[in-house]
């Protein structure tokens, strides 16, 4: 959580620079030539002759009055001029004060008289516009409201305060009685304080802290030490020679002419974003002396009075309690952060709504009260499908979009009790919990997918998804990270069962994946360790009985698990991508032996092909052309002689891809076989459209035939469309002569099965 507490730093410099005005030319010459200017008239003030001394004060003043007003409407960006031409007016009501004190007769007598308030009515108007310049710099410039700033400032003003009621203005009261002009007097290091105030918030406001945020604290500084000293002087306290309390208001205003006129001053009116936040070593030193010394004070020097100690107890108390409200605030702005840290941790940041962790910890916090109240607590592991197409088609911002939609719905539907969360990519959980045995979960379920068959209205227009769904319950006592396991399982079961569906966790689901587990583990390394090996089955003329090629069929020995059947591996490797690897090897291996059998092949017989299936991980792999390409032209066998079996869904599944593909394959002229034909979902229109030449029946409707089945029906019109599109079919799984008796009556042209051959090791065939 340190990090969330320390200043929070926002890519550089926020705001500024986006389409900042830039400066006026020669800024920093107009701000060296006037800094260098001003120097001169400080030695002449400090050491001059009298007269040049009165001179070298006027000079300061109009310089400075000059530059503020250029500073104010040439360096400012004009958005945020309006400070910088109230501390122009301020200048003004202080030189018209200047001026009526010399003019005034008696204006400047001391000690005051009735007289010496006149100029005051510009002097204080003057320190009001100015004090005002600088609240609304802070406004500007408070990146929150919560800046601690606020109250570190007020400390500020405080103890300068009791230093200014303590020194000055107590003894005075307690020399002169109430004398109303003398209190009037007494006000400025009052109002003086106010200023310092403003600017120590200017000063202890984080952010960036520029040459003209130092010039303006060193001039309010400055000001309210000359203010100081005139008090003293005024008061006979002390014996201040007038140049001295001169000098040092011209060189406050020359302070703040070149504070106006720094190119940095730009930066006290931009938004800082920079919070402190911590109490850092030299803040807390700073906020202990602030506290410490008048506090000290209070007990050693010696009161004047009542008023005194009312006052300076008023004071410190005030500082007390600025103390106190410093740390509170310090305190709950590391809670404000940490819980804004806390919530950064427990929820999704794109959908808001609970991740993972917050999922596991209900569970677990609910486990305890399902066991004691008969409670069922469920999940509903809900996965969308094809998700990842959506992402590719339309880009992540639509993903986004639908996973916020998909997510509002879920929200929606679900009682205000239940807990909806999203703990991946595009994996939303809905916790339950319900009395056991009531199939609330699975009424839940069936909800969830009747939601998804409304489209989702999406920027690029109405998307519909649908979503595979697992559900795992438990009455109590179940770890977390199991249930969510288990509900995940059940999930895939709903994915395996041809998605958009839900499916109940059971244990035996269990045994599934871990086998699975295994076998994926035992797959790896398979091929390096020559554990596959191809078989081939004979493709023949049905009616001559005559071998026109093979089927090569992969196998897999393993030293423990002996022989694993395709039906279990093949999906594996295909989902692993390892079958792009055993694929190539495969073809390659097939094709050298084919081109080995021809050459070995009597002349006149009829020339072999050979059969090899691919899989859609193969197609999408941009290798497998090359693969072709390059095993065609080492065994120089005719591109005709090798035909490669496709399903259908298989290509279905990424049309666009695919399409390229078998089009690149055709081009070489190898021969395209449609795999269990009549099994797919859109066998009849897509077949004129991909450039195959083969078909080959599936399995289960060669089954049947002959016997006068339905499936015949189907046969003979599969037969009739191949014929009429010019394609050559393979009837697949011929078992008895029957269905070849049959298959040859309607005019089926090849088969292949048991009837004519197992796959069998190439060795198996030389004799033949
Ligand atoms: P498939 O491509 O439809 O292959 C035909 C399957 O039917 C083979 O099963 C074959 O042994 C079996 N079969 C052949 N004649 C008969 C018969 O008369 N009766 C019966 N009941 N079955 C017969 P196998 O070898 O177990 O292969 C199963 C599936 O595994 C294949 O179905 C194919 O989809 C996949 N497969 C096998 N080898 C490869 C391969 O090298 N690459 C890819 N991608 N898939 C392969
Ligand atoms: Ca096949
Ligand atoms: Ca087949």
């Amino acid at each position: 959580m340190t990090s969330a507490l320390a200043p929070e730093r926002p890519p550089a410099a926020p705001a500024a620079g986006v389409a900042r005005a830039p400066l006026p030319p020669y800024t920093t010459v107009v701000f060296r030539s006037f800094l260098a200017g001003s120097a001169v008239l400080a030695g002449l003030l400090v050491a001059g002759p009298a007269p040049v001394q009165d001179l070298a004060g006027l000079a300061g003043i109009l310089g400075a009055l000059s530059a503020v007003w250029y500073g104010a409407l040439r360096v400012a960006v004009p958005a945020d001029r309006r400070p910088w031409v109230h501390m122009g007016v301020a200048g003004l009501l202080f030189l018209a004060g200047m001026v009526m004190r010399a003019v005034v007769p008696g204006a400047s007598d001391s000690p005051p008289t009735l007289q010496s308030l006149w100029p005051d009515a510009f002097v204080v108007p003057g320190y009001l516009v100015m004090g005002y310049a600088f609240a609304s710099m802070l406004r500007r410039r408070r990146a929150a409201d919560d800046d601690p700033a606020r109250s570190d400032a007020l400390l500020v003003g405080a103890a300068a305060a009791f230093m200014a009621w303590t020194f000055v203005m107590s003894p005075t009261i307690d020399q002169s009685g109430i004398d109303p002009i003398r209190v009037a007097n007494a006000f400025f290091p009052v109002i003086d304080v106010v200023l310092m105030m403003l600017v120590a918030q200017l000063a202890l406001a984080g952010g960036a802290r520029t040459p003209a945020l130092w010039l303006l604290i060193a001039g309010s500084t400055a000001m309210f030490i000359g203010d100081l000293l005139f008090m003293l002087r005024d008061n006979e306290l002390a014996n201040v020679p007038l140049t001295a309390i001169n000098t040092l208001f011209t060189g406050a205003f020359l302070l703040f002419g070149a504070g106006t006129l720094h190119p940095s001053m730009r930066t006290l009116t931009e938004p800082q974003q920079v919070i402190v936040r911590v109490l850092g070593m030299p803040r807390m030193i700073t906020i202990a002396l602030l506290v410490a010394v008048p506090v000290v004070m209070t007990t050693v020097q010696t009161m004047h009075g009542v008023v005194d100690g009312a006052v300076r107890a008023t004071l410190c108390v005030l500082m007390i309690m600025a103390v106190l409200f410093r740390v509170v605030r310090s305190n709950d702005s590391r809670a404000r952060a940490e819980s804004a840290g806390r919530r950064r941790a427990t929820h999704d940041a794109l959908t808001d709504l609970p991740n993972r962790e917050l999922l596991s910890e209900t569970i677990t916090a609910w486990g305890d009260r399902a066991r004691d109240q008969q409670q069922e607590i469920s999940l509903l592991f809900i996965d969308l499908d094809r998700f990842k197409m959506i992402n590719d088609h339309w880009g992540h911002q639509v993903g986004d979009e639908l996973l916020c939609a998909v997510a509002g719905r879920l929200g929606a539907i679900v009682r205000s009790t239940d807990l909806v969360c999203r703990i991946g990519g595009d994996e939303f959980v809905i916790a339950l919990a319900s009395p056991s045995h009531s199939a609330t979960a699975e009424s839940l379920a069936a909800r969830v997918l009747a939601e998804f068959e409304r489209p989702f209205e999406l920027s690029v227009g109405s998307v519909v998804v649908s979503a595979s769904i697992g559900v795992a319950k438990t009455t109590g006592g179940a770890e977390a990270l199991e249930l969510i396991r288990d509900a995940d399982t059940a999930m895939y079961k709903a994915k395996g069962s041809g998605r958009n569906a839900y499916a109940l966790f059971d244990s035996s689901l269990r045994d599934e994946v871990r086998d699975r587990l295994l076998l994926e583990q035992a797959l790896r390394g398979a091929l390096e360790r020559g554990e596959l090996y191809a078989t081939y089955q004979p493709i023949v003329d049905l009616a001559t009985g005559e071998r026109e090629g093979f089927e090569t069929l992969m196998r897999w020995e393993h030293p423990e698990l002996g022989a694993v059947s395709p039906l279990r591996f093949i999906p594996i490797a295909e989902e692993t991508g390892l079958i792009v690897e055993a694929g190539a090897w495969l073809l390659r291996e097939s094709v050298h032996q084919l081109a080995a059998w021809r050459a070995a092949a009597a002349p006149g017989t009829r020339p072999l092909h050979v059969s090899v299936n691919v899989s859609v991980r193969q197609l999408r792999d941009k290798a497998l052309v090359g693969v072709v390409r390059d095993v065609l032209a080492e065994t120089g066998l005719p591109p005709e002689a090798l035909w490669l079996e496709i399903t259908e869904s298989g290509v279905m599944e990424d049309l666009a891809t695919a399409l390229a593909t078998l089009d690149e394959l055709h081009a070489l002229g190898v021969v395209m076989a449609v795999d269990d034909f009549g099994t797919g979902y859109s066998s009849l229109s897509y077949l004129n459209r991909l450039p195959v030449g083969v078909v080959k029946l599936d399995r289960s409707f060669v089954s049947s035939v002959g016997t006068g089945g339905t499936d015949e029906q189907i046969v003979r019109a599969v037969l009739a469309l191949a014929g009429a599109l010019g394609l050559r079919v393979v009837a697949e799984g011929v078992e008895t002569d029957l269905q070849r008796d049959w298959l040859v009556e309607q005019g089926c042209e090849l088969g292949q099965g048991w009837l004519f051959g197992k796959p069998l090791r190439a060795s198996a065939f030389i004799t033949s």
